[in-house]
């Protein structure tokens, strides 16, 4: 996979003028009786999120905004840099939607890792506490909130957040002004676990910065989790779209419009040499592989590298653990280049 960002391509009608916005306006397309509509990327990480999040963003009336959850850990808020290459804290972008928010305090908000916050979860399910405790409440009204600053700030575009967690999609799908449509995203378990054994450099954070790594069987433990939890939120009757990671880069046109068309936007195109021109993004932490300098357009291609690269101790362990949903998903579990 390829990628990059063109400053010439910024969709101007995404960002507003610039004026700050003020609390008592945040929400107001929501409360107009629009509800705001988001597509959420839920799924376990390194399964092509970037990727999807930014051919989605191709579309005209969209604005994807990363990993929104991220906005809750402190190193995230503090330290890294927004999609559009500056640091997160000092974005335009940011600081009119955070600023807006005058109540908004992350650190004692509920964090969608804690204990408590995975108990939410069991709730929720069980649709047990889930509109009268305060705590929650807070949490899901924050949410809500942010959403109706970026709503406003790009006069209701369709809101892309590929923050993957299932907890938080979940979250977000009972909220009663966000109309969302779950993408449950699914790349091969030794796809995800070859690349979460490979060492990988975040240069925004420092020369010493890596992206964090799994060993591949407790990568595979954690894509069954995440998957599992994912089909859950299907059972939720959630409006939910099923994609592979191995689809969406075959035929990435077909499978993002018919995702938009799903949605109510029109269709995207590659130009004559296969590229796909994406606007500059707000988006929050992802794959640092957003910020390449070396090319400027998005050329799809399969990352097929664990097929050769991933140890044959390394896939069969792997294989083990996530025969039951690969078999689900349709993957074959013996190596073949086909998938
Ligand atoms: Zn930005």
């Amino acid at each position: 996979m390829a990628m990059d960002w063109d400053a010439d391509t910024v969709n101007a009608s995404t960002l507003s003028s610039g004026k700050n916005l003020r609390a008592s306006n945040v929400t107001s397309i929501a409360k107009e009786g629009n509800p705001i509509k988001v597509v959420f990327i839920v799924g376990f990480t390194r399964s092509g999120s970037t990727l999807l999040e930014h051919l989605l963003s191709i579309a005209p009336g969209t604005v994807a905004v990363g990993e929104m959850a991220y906005l809750w850990e402190p190193e995230v808020r503090n330290t890294s840099y927004c999609g559009c290459g500056i640091k997160l804290a000092c974005c335009p972008f940011w600081k009119r939607i955070l600023t807006a928010q005058q109540c908004l305090d992350f650190e004692k908000d509920r964090s969608p890792e804690t204990p408590q916050f995975r108990r939410f979860f069991g709730d929720l399910i069980c649709r047990r506490y889930s509109a009268s405790n305060p705590g929650y409440r807070q949490f899901l009204d924050r949410i809500e909130y942010i959403y109706g600053a970026i709503s406003d700030q790009t006069q209701g575009s369709v809101i892309i957040d590929s923050s993957k967690r299932p907890i938080f999609g979940l979250a977000v799908s009972r909220l009663p002004g966000i109309n969302v449509t779950l993408i449950h995203l699914v790349r091969d378990s030794r796809g995800c676990a070859f690349s979460w054994t490979k060492r990988k450099a975040r240069l925004e954070l420092g020369q010493k910065a890596f992206m964090s790594r799994l060993s591949a069987p407790r990568a595979a433990l954690a894509w069954t989790g995440k998957n599992l939890q994912a089909d859950i939120l299907r059972i939720q009757r959630c409006r939910h779209i099923f994609l592979r990671y191995e689809d969406l880069v075959r035929r990435p046109a077909f499978e993002v419009n018919k995702i938009l068309t799903q949605i109510g936007l029109s269709s995207i195109s590659p130009d004559a040499n296969g590229i796909f021109h994406a606007p500059v993004s707000h988006g929050i932490w992802g794959n640092p592989d957003r910020w390449s300098n070396s090319m400027h357009a998005i050329k799809v291609t399969k990352d097929e590298r664990w097929v050769t690269g991933l140890s044959t101790r390394d896939f069969a362990i792997t294989t083990l653990i996530s025969a039951p949903l690969l078999k689900w998903y349709g993957y074959r579990l013996f190596r073949s280049r086909q998938g």
